[in-house]
């Protein structure tokens, strides 16, 4: 076993302390074909990405450091910058062990390059992962004002082969601290030129999937049809709305909070909403006796136990990685004949909300309404459209037939700028950028 794998991230630190290293890198040489390390001593962790099969694939170069202030890792993997510069949202999650951080961001930018492409972003695919202190209060403003300019530098200094994001466990503020000192960075507070809240577009994009899965499989559309929503959130409530106004018989709702069913049964006639309070782990909304059912609340809610329970035809949602396992729970979908529609598919809207916020604004801005149109050949309809065909033509589960098509987009270069982000790459490892801090 590698030891340094199972360290936890802050006995990593203390790791990289003794041997007074702040910055450091894990780089895929094309040349060589291996992950190298910046430092001898963490060569051993480079061999580990180099020989894992599930979550590695090649990344262009992972970039970590511990911070100045409150001892904290923090990092930016680079998937993939054929299309572009690597993009995608920042997590701050806590992590038990350093395998299970690297594999976090691993993946999590594996997933970034596939979303980006499928979306026709002139993008590559990125993550930025920052692990909890277990002995900090995250939620005090000045600790978090602390370590996301800290995270500002470390975009920075990476000459902007990444471009971060928010996501899970951050928010605009937390971006506006990034921004003050690096201008790689999108999804900045609206007040500072940002883009604001993705989340009705993100619904609009859900919709727009379970359209076309209906074309697709009976030539219909919502009206008339039942569905059920598992979550009220930011995405699940737009949703909803959209579903009323498009003619749905009957929607089924559940969260776990209180509030937001209280007011969804204010908000809408319980002719056609039914909301129910649920508990944290109460899955049965699934189980519905419905036509499509839309998970928007937490991920891994498909899998063995649930999968053999659905009664839907389709399942079509916001939330990320509903599958528990990707191929084996797609696989089960497929088996039962049910119509998976990839979350990373329909769930774009965030990143392309604000992906291209430094272009500025167009009222109804075309660049981002033709993802939700019905004619643009990397439209949600369409694209959605596109998988399913390919699937039933190979006889394959549609994720792995997206994520194969995903794959093939993301080696085409930028037209302008080429594979410029390993450039930047090859150059930050030249010039020993870990040293100049
Ligand atoms: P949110 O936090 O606003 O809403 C989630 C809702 O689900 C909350 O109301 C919460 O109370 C409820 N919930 C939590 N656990 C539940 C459970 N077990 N059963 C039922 N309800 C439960 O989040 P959101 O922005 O609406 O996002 C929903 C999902 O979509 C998340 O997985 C998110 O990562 C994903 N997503 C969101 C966007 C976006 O633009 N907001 C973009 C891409 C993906």
């Amino acid at each position: 076993m590698n030891s340094l794998l199972q360290l936890s991230p802050q006995a990593f630190i203390s790791f990289l302390q003794k041997n007074n290293i702040r910055r450091l890198h894990f780089i895929w040489n094309p040349e060589t074909q291996r992950v190298e390390a910046s430092h001898a001593v963490l060569q051993p962790v480079a061999d580990f990405m180099q020989h894992d099969k599930r979550d590695f694939s090649r990344h262009e170069g992972i970039f970590l450091q511990v911070t100045r202030q409150h001892n904290t890792l923090q990092g930016a993997f680079v998937h993939n910058t054929h299309r572009g510069q690597g993009a995608g949202g920042t997590r701050f999650w806590r992590y038990e062990t350093m395998e299970e951080y690297l594999r976090d961001g691993l993946r999590l930018s594996k997933g970034m390059t596939r979303k980006n492409s499928l979306a026709g972003l002139w993008w590559g695919g990125g993550k930025g992962v920052i692990a909890r202190n277990p002995e900090l209060d995250s939620t005090d403003p000045r600790i978090r004002a602390d370590l996301f300019r800290e995270y500002g530098e470390l975009m920075t200094a990476l000459r902007g082969c990444y471009v971060t994001a928010e996501d899970v466990g951050t928010d605009t503020s937390d971006m506006a601290h990034i921004f003050s000192k690096t201008r790689f960075i999108t999804c900045i507070p609206p007040e500072l030129g940002g883009s604001g809240n993705p989340s009705e577009p993100t619904a609009t994009g859900v919709l727009r999937g379970m359209e076309a899965a209906l074309a697709f499989a009976d030539g219909g559309t919502i009206a008339g049809r039942t569905i059920a929503v598992q979550g009220m959130g930011n995405v699940g409530w737009p949703l909803i709305r959209m579903l009323i106004e498009k003619g749905a018989r009957r929607v089924f709702a559940c969260d776990i909070s209180a509030a937001r069913v209280q007011r969804a049964k204010e908000t809408f006639s319980e002719d056609v909403l039914d909301a129910r309070l649920i508990a944290a782990g109460d899955n049965e909304i699934l189980f519905s006796d419905c036509d499509i059912v839309a998970p928007c609340a937490t991920g891994a809610v498909l899998n063995p136990q649930t999968i053999p329970r659905l009664r839907a035809k389709i399942v079509c949602g916001a939330a990320n990685n509903q599958l528990e396992d990707s191929e084996r729970d797609d696989l089960l979908l497929f088996e039962r004949g049910i119509i998976y529609v990839p979350d990373f598919l329909v769930n774009r809207m965030g990143i392309v909300n604000c992906a291209n916020e430094q272009y500025g604004y167009v009222s109804d801005d075309p660049a981002i309404t033709r993802h939700l149109d019905t004619e643009w050949e990397y439209s949600i309809y369409r694209k959605t459209i596109e998988v399913l065909q390919l699937a039933r033509e190979e006889k394959a589960p549609p994720a792995q037939t997206a994520i194969q098509l995903a794959d093939r987009i993301a080696r085409e270069t930028h037209p302008v700028f080429g594979h410029r982000g390993q450039q930047i790459i090859a150059s930050l490892v030249a010039e020993r950028w870990y040293e100049n801090d």
